[in-house]
């Protein structure tokens, strides 16, 4: 046998229900429920779809996302065109894709844009669980757009997906909020906050003094157990904010009491790209280790301008799909059943053409049919296809036997309300019973 291959670390294939999975990883199944939950609620608000290419300029991140971050300094999959020496990178987020298409198709001409999109973002990171090097990410910008309501209606997306998909707000998933102010605000903290770390220097780990001058502000996020006393000394964001930044966050926060989201106020929370400004925030959850944040956003007023286009406010935010997925398996949560409806099951010898004819006729009235396909060796005795039917999850099965085709019908049997019970239906006019099979509403 030729050597196989296997998928590149940290790099996930996404499998059928059917298919026995060594690493638990959320199953094809799951996705499809989350992206038909995700169409029906951006629909909900008003979001359209846009989808960029996977791949985009190595500058638009170094200069949309900042050098100094930890997604541009060690995490980017960059390499060089081979045929015309282009450097490029794989998206490793998806807003800098957004805003340069936004820009570069001029698609705030005539007004604010609202828009969504689904699809594989790469980091190069230390895999782990919830932590892959290929991930997916459901993306929700709104362009052009600068008051409150709009940081507000961010949230807002996020709580209706948790409540289509199940998830309890405030206890399998918790908001936390922050303003990052303007960026003269920042300045004037950041200075406070070097200030405060040269103050401490010998307890700053190696990281925290690399960053000490170059990006600060993230030393607050660091997980250093050593450093948290430091930073809980640390001067906060929110003391340095102008009234116009403190009114933003307070109507943001309006709106959330409004509707009786509760939410925590997190000093701490800096996100990890440089162009956030005023309201930034997290949904996070307990259950799935240190890989606890599902979704994370907030606003970037300044980014369309710094990436050539003309200044508009924006906001959105990134929300990590497999994460939410372990997050929906870990929880048990109900998920609708992708099972089909019947298993046609097709003894070997059966004329193919009334089967066929059957089905296809099931089919057009939406029963979710799958049909006993033949191997190498043929159809198989009837007891393997019974234990394919039930394997399938199917809640009946059709036998085609050549009693009932005789007499132009087929046997329907229950197969998993364990009654077995069994009736015969005619072949003549199937539409006529289609509907004695969905078991789905
Ligand atoms: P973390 O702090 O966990 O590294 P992040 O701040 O780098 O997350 P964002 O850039 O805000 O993450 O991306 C938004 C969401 O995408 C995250 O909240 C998370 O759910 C998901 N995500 C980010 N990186 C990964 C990854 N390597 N594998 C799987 N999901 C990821
Ligand atoms: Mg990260």
């Amino acid at each position: 046998m030729a050597e196989k291959l296997n998928a590149v670390k940290g790099m996930n294939d996404i499998l059928p229900p059917s298919v026995p999975r060594t690493e638990k990883l959320p199953d094809s199944a799951l996705w499809q429920w989350f992206e038909e939950t995700v169409r029906k609620v951006l629909a909900s608000y008003g979001y359209q779809n846009l989808l960029t290419p996977i791949v985009e300029p190595t500058a638009l991140f170094v200069r949309g996302l900042g050098e100094v971050t930890d997604i541009v300094e060690k995490e980017m999959y960059s390499f060089v065109d081979s045929m015309n020496g282009d450097r490029l990178t794989l998206r490793p987020e998806a807003t800098a894709g957004i805003v340069r298409a936004v820009i570069e198709h001029n698609a705030l001409y005539n007004g604010p844009l609202r828009v969504w999109t689904v699809g594989p973002m790469f980091r190069h990171e230390r895999p782990q669980k919830g932590r892959y090097r290929q991930f997916h990410q459901l993306d929700v910008e709104a362009l052009g757009l600068a008051g409150p309501d709009v940081d507000a209606e961010m949230i807002l997306i996020a709580r209706a997906l948790w409540r289509e998909l199940g998830l309890i707000e405030g206890q399998h998933v918790r908001l936390e909020l922050n303003s990052l102010g303007q960026p003269q605000e920042r300045r004037a903290h950041r200075e406070a906050l070097v200030r405060h770390f040269e103050a401490h220097a010998a307890q700053l780990d190696e990281e925290a003094t690399r960053r000490l001058h170059s990006n600060p502000l993230r030393i607050l996020d660091s997980k250093n157990p050593a450093m948290q006393a430091l930073i809980e000394q640390a001067p906060k964001l929110m003391d340095f904010l102008g009234t116009e930044s403190l009114a933003h966050f307070q109507s943001v926060c309006a709106v959330l009491d409004a509707v009786g989201l509760a939410y925590s106020v997190n000093p701490r929370l800096v996100r990890g790209m440089d162009y956030y400004n005023l309201t930034v925030f997290e949904w996070v959850t307990d259950q799935l280790g240190s890989q606890g944040t599902v979704c994370g956003g907030g606003r970037y007023d300044g980014l369309i301008e710094q990436l050539g286009g003309k200044s508009a406010p924006a906001v959105g935010f990134g929300l990590g799909i497999e994460r939410l997925l372990l997050l929906v398996q870990a929880l048990r949560l109900p998920v609708p059943d992708a099972a089909p409806d019947v298993y046609a099951i097709v003894p070997p010898g059966t004329p193919l053409a009334p089967v066929a004819a059957t089905l296809e006729a099931l089919r057009a009235q939406g029963v979710r049919v799958l049909q006993h396909g033949a191997g190498a060796e043929g159809l198989g005795s009837m007891k393997s296809q019974f234990k394919k039917a039930d394997g399938s999850g199917a809640a009946y099965a059709l036998i085609f036997g050549a009693d009932e085709l005789a007499a132009g019908e087929v046997t329907v049997k229950s197969l998993r309300d364990g009654s077995g019970a069994q009736q015969r239906q005619s072949l003549a006019a199937p539409a006529g019973w289609a509907h004695t099979l969905q078991s789905r509403a």
